[in-house]
């Protein structure tokens, strides 16, 4: 499929618009138009239907270890800053940015895998026998640290074919190598930034004032467990899910929507005993896997992805990537949909009682012992969980199934975008471009048409489209040929077409037209709901 001719569609039915496109648009940005926000809004009840309020509790889902509850929450956007310092963010969240002198390639530094990778999602890795000095904290022996941390004592490493390996002289990045040795070029300075988004909480803009817009979702649900348990009666086994914006200050957004400054996640959090962690990991790997196939995503172009051992975080005892090959990737290549993590007890300890460097200066907002050091590393609230059956107290591990809206979003997108023959008006053979999507994220579930203006035909038109509002966003059209009509409502995704013509008026039936199939059939006006509910399923 050729990505060009999506976004153009995107633009022209009202999918997308850059943001603030009459000003030229900001990089990284980007808005949900008419169509664009049913699209997106049906994909997230979609998720918050079948993940949380649609969930049976009662009985064992197939590959279920056992029944388990789902709750929701809401949470902020800008959170107290020490959520950030005790998650992590605050000190590592942060990319390293190297340039390349003569190819003009960017490289960034993977904080998760431990790697160069550059903007075109190749792998790159890294390799350094470059002793850290403690004392120096110029950028590029923080840079070095992070690489020696996730590769501890690595001098070399055994390059497959399409890894690019860097290697450092002294305490400079210097040459980049591609495995066959090949000299790419001379890299410049690596640049340190932090990924979050930073403003000001309160009128007088001090330092302390600083605050940070969520990087993800996940914290929020964190640091209300205990009021969630508290004002609740979930037991363990159980997820909290939420829905949000995020935002990261990517340095180089790109492919459309797939990595945006502004984005939507949706985020489950699920808390269970530590002895059963491993299937429940392997229970929402699954689950999550299938959800994807059922709302229309191919097999073909979908991939669970496990991490290698030293792809993982420190915490982390299993991580597994959905992946979609995206049209806009080289063939062969994937694109994260959705990260399904086994994060142990690495959170809620956390922010019980830190797990930070004790040396790391108190830069945020945090509440100072007499000895003027952080009084808490993490809150100092306790975030164990007691089993009122068993009585066992224990740190219940978590398994998160982590989703971006908006990349779910363009994914659907791209699997939906066809292009086919169909006859138009005058019987002439012409390509018609068709979004097959879902029924149930079609943004417009139907559309009613009178097959002319005139003869009681709109009226009647117009009665089946009210009836239908009352459960569904349906669409009213009497403008222009029939044909167009249906090739209008095949390029917005629309899976029925009913039209009222002249034997409507005769005996109370109409036709229903399927968007693929293109088959018509003639049912009673007074069956159309009930047909609808029917196909959407
Ligand atoms: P990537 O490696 O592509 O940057 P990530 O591993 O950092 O992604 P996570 O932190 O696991 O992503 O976030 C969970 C989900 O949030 C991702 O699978 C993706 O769907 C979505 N997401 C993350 N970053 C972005 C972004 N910049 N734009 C759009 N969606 C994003």
């Amino acid at each position: 499929m050729d990505m060009d001719k999506l976004v153009s569609l995107c633009k022209r039915r009202g999918f997308l618009f850059q943001s603030s496109e009459i000003y030229g648009g900001l990089n990284g940005f980007w808005d949900y138009g008419p169509l664009g926000v049913e699209l997106k809004r049906n994909i997230k009840d979609a998720w918050w239907r079948d993940m949380v309020t649609g969930h049976d509790e009662l009985s064992t889902p197939a590959g279920a270890p056992a029944p388990y509850e789902m709750t929701g929450l809401d949470c902020t956007i800008i959170m107290h800053p020490q959520v950030w310092k005790v998650s992590g963010h605050f000190d590592l969240f942060h990319d390293f940015m190297v340039d390349c002198r003569e190819s003009k390639k960017r490289y960034r530094y993977d904080q998760v895998r431990g790697r160069w990778v550059t903007y075109r999602e190749q792998t790159i890795f890294v390799a350094t026998n470059v002793e850290v000095d403690k004392e120096q904290e110029d950028v590029q022996t923080r840079a070095l640290k992070f690489f020696k941390l996730r590769n501890k004592d690595a001098e070399e490493i055994t390059w497959t074919s399409e890894f690019v390996s860097l290697t450092t002289l002294g305490n400079d990045f210097t040459k980049v190598l591609a495995p066959d040795a090949k000299e790419l070029g001379t890299l410049l300075e690596p640049r340190e930034f932090n990924l979050m988004f930073k403003t000001i909480v309160g009128a007088l803009g001090t330092a302390e004032d600083a605050a940070f817009l969520r990087p993800e979702t996940a914290q929020g649900i964190f640091v209300n467990f205990k009021n969630v348990c508290d004002s609740t009666r979930v037991r363990v086994p159980f997820g909290i899910a939420q829905v949000g914006k995020s935002f990261r200050n990517e340095i180089t957004p790109k492919n459309f929507t797939f990595r945006s400054r502004e984005f939507e996640q949706m985020e489950i959090e699920f808390f269970c005993h530590p002895s059963t962690s491993r299937e429940w990991y392997q229970y929402w790997r699954d689950r999550r896997m299938k959800w994807y196939t059922d709302m229309g995503l191919s097999t073909e172009r979908l991939q669970l992805r496990e991490h290698h051992v030293e792809e993982l975080s420190h915490y982390s005892c299993g991580t597994a990537d959905i992946e979609y090959a995206f049209p806009f990737l080289p063939a062969g290549e994937y694109g994260e949909l959705e990260g399904i993590a086994h994060r142990g007890d690495f959170d809620l300890r956390s922010h019980m009682e830190g797990k930070l460097d004790p040396n790391s200066k108190p830069d945020l907002k945090v509440e100072l012992g007499p000895d003027g050091k952080p009084k808490h590393r993490g809150s100092g609230k306790d975030l164990t969980y007691r089993d009122d059956l068993t009585n066992e107290r224990f740190t219940p591990h978590v398994i998160e199934p982590s989703a971006g809206a908006d990349r779910a979003t363009l994914a659907f997108l791209c699997e939906a975008y066809h292009e086919d023959q169909a006859p138009d008006e005058n019987g002439v053979m012409q390509t018609r471009v068709v979004m097959k999507l879902h029924p149930r994220i079609a943004p417009i579930k139907a559309a009613v048409f009178p097959l002319v203006k005139k003869d009681g035909m709109p009226e009647k038109a117009q009665e089946i489209y009210r009836a239908l509002k009352k459960r569904y966003n349906v669409f009213y059209d009497e403008k222009g040929a029939v044909g167009r009509r249906y090739r209008r409502q095949d390029e917005a995704g629309t899976p029925f077409c009913i039209t009222v013509d002249g034997q409507s008026l005769i005996d109370n039936t109409v036709t229903i037209r399927d968007r693929d199939t293109l088959e018509q059939k003639r049912i009673s006006a007074d069956a159309v709901l009930a047909e609808i509910e029917t196909r959407i399923g």
